[in-house]
């Protein structure tokens, strides 16, 4: 890996980075900032995780050097870039990180998101700052109010871009744009290029320089993948099994609603388990003060909603639970990517009902394996010798099939969460799996039609013939499939 010294960063800058103890540069950094040193703009796939932030901001700042000044006076420190993010958590993560690169500067930094009082942000933009890290939505409200003014703007970083346009931030972000010069670079980066993405860049960069890394191999070639065929009564019930025959001493649970996620977690909490929710109708404060008790280990189980499956820095989570099958096969690699992080082996494990036969397919397409069903077997069973086979067989008719509505799943919802961290090896090793050591390649399912212009959801398709229902409980993907 190529080291920081060759970028010939401005000592300012050079000691941050020193001090944050990067001794070489990840692949996205190698790539990106002799790039965006130069002025161009930029369309990277890269996933949080990557280093993606600091390969922005340091070039950006040490374009912006030029600007500074001691002044105290506003008008001296106008925007100059602009960091848009889709959900408040990452956008105070990044402010974190460009704040700390910035700290030997005299570049002043903000963030702006929503579900905080507008009082002190709008202070803080009155004073003058030049990088601005923001949500749209709570973006947009500053500029109506006239807090800030952003014709000064000569970098605009849309970051996790693919997941605004999923939010249905798209309007938000046209609209943000259209207050912009004309003339500046623009730098998107995205975990995926996807029709709508491409679109966007169609639309609002000039002669991109494309930068793809493979997707972090040291997060996902370690995680154990496993599925296991539980009907939706049974969930609960295998989730505390499974915590427990695992010897699990922390987890994510993902599920697909806000709803779904607040009750779960106050069964499990009810069931004696340190259990605390995170998703979008919580307030900021108790969003962060969620996220703090489950690093400091106060709560075993933090039960989230995607919103909290992106990009939060939360190291070495043991486990993984898939409550609910994610309804975008990329959120399941998101979500699996909080654990067995940096070389830590981590254990994903998966339930899948009746009637997620389509997005298991899904995800067999994205992750290029076959995804085989186990059963659990619960410890109350045992005594009479009964192995529980996970209640049925693919493909058996159950009127339960109903697919729960999604709340909060497609656009129209704003602002989303975080995530989370914690302790404990799992029992299941780690199989490599080359897959992640490539960069994404998009199927042929990428040259569908912009979800904006689809309004229907796809229609459910026949279950994947790589299915098929399992008898005992086995570990998954022992053997190496070609990728
Ligand atoms: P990001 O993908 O930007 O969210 O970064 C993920 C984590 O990697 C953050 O905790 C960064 O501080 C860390 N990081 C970024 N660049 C490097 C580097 N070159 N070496 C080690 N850690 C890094």
């Amino acid at each position: 890996m190529s080291s920081f010294s060759n970028l010939q960063l401005a000592p300012a800058l050079a000691r941050a980075v020193a001090e944050m103890g990067y001794e070489s540069m990840t692949p996205i950094q190698a790539q990106a900032i002799p790039v965006v040193l130069t002025g161009q703009d930029v369309m990277g796939a890269a996933q949080t995780g990557t280093g993606k932030t600091a390969a922005f901001s340091l070039p950006l700042l040490q374009r912006l050097l030029k600007h500074e000044n001691p002044s105290t006076s506003p008008a001296r420190h106008p925007v100059r870039a602009l960091v848009l993010l889709p959900t408040r958590e990452l956008a105070d993560q990044v402010a974190q990180q460009v704040k700390l690169y910035a700290k030997y500067t005299q570049l002043r930094s903000a963030v702006v998101f929503g579900g905080m009082d507008m009082k002190p942000q709008t202070l803080e933009l009155k004073r003058g700052v030049e990088v601005l890290v923001a949500t749209p939505g709570r973006l947009l409200d500053h500029i109506e109010a006239k807090n800030v003014v952003l014709n000064q703007v000569e970098y605009v970083v849309l970051d996790e871009a693919d997941r605004m346009l999923d939010i249905g931030f798209l309007p938000d972000l046209q609209r943000i744009l259209s207050f912009l010069p004309k003339q500046r670079t623009t730098l998107l980066f995205s975990a995926t290029f996807s029709p709508e993405i491409k679109r966007l860049a169609g639309s609002y960069l000039q002669n991109p320089i494309t930068i793809e890394v493979a997707r972090p191999n040291e997060t996902a070639s370690t995680v154990s993948q496993h599925f296991y065929s539980v009907n939706d009564d049974d969930k609960r019930r295998a989730l505390k099994q499974l915590v427990k025959e695992n010897g699990i001493t922390q987890a994510f649970v993902f599920v697909n609603s806000k709803l779904g996620c607040a009750r779960l977690a106050r069964s499990l909490e009810r069931d004696g388990l340190k259990t605390t929710a995170l998703h979008g109708d919580k307030s900021q404060d108790e969003r962060l003060k969620a996220l703090d008790a489950f690093k400091r280990g106060e709560v075993d189980l933090l039960v989230c909603t995607d919103v909290a499956a992106r990009g939060l820095d939360i190291k070495d989570v043991p486990a993984v639970f898939n409550f609910d099958v994610p309804f975008n096969a990329e959120d399941y690699v998101h979500r699996i990517g909080r654990t067995g992080r940096a070389g830590a082996s981590g254990l994903a494990i998966s339930f899948v009902s009746g009637s997620d036969q389509r997005l298991v397919a899904d995800i067999e397409k994205l992750i290029k394996k076959k995804v085989e069903l186990e059963a659990v077997e619960y410890e109350e069973d045992r005594p009479r010798g009964r192995i529980n086979t996970g209640r049925r067989a693919w493909g058996e008719d159950d009127p339960r099939d109903v697919l729960d509505a999604p709340t909060e799943h497609r656009p129209a919802e704003r602002e989303r969460e975080g995530r989370s961290a914690s302790r404990y090896a799992p029992r299941h090793s780690a199989p490599k799996d080359p897959f992640f050591d490539k960069p994404y390649e998009p199927g042929e399912a990428s040259e569908e039609k912009p979800s904006w212009e689809v309004s229907a959801r796809p229609t459910a398709r026949a279950i994947s013939s790589n299915i098929k229902p399992k008898r005992k409980v086995a570990a998954l993907f022992k053997t190496q499939e070609p990728a």
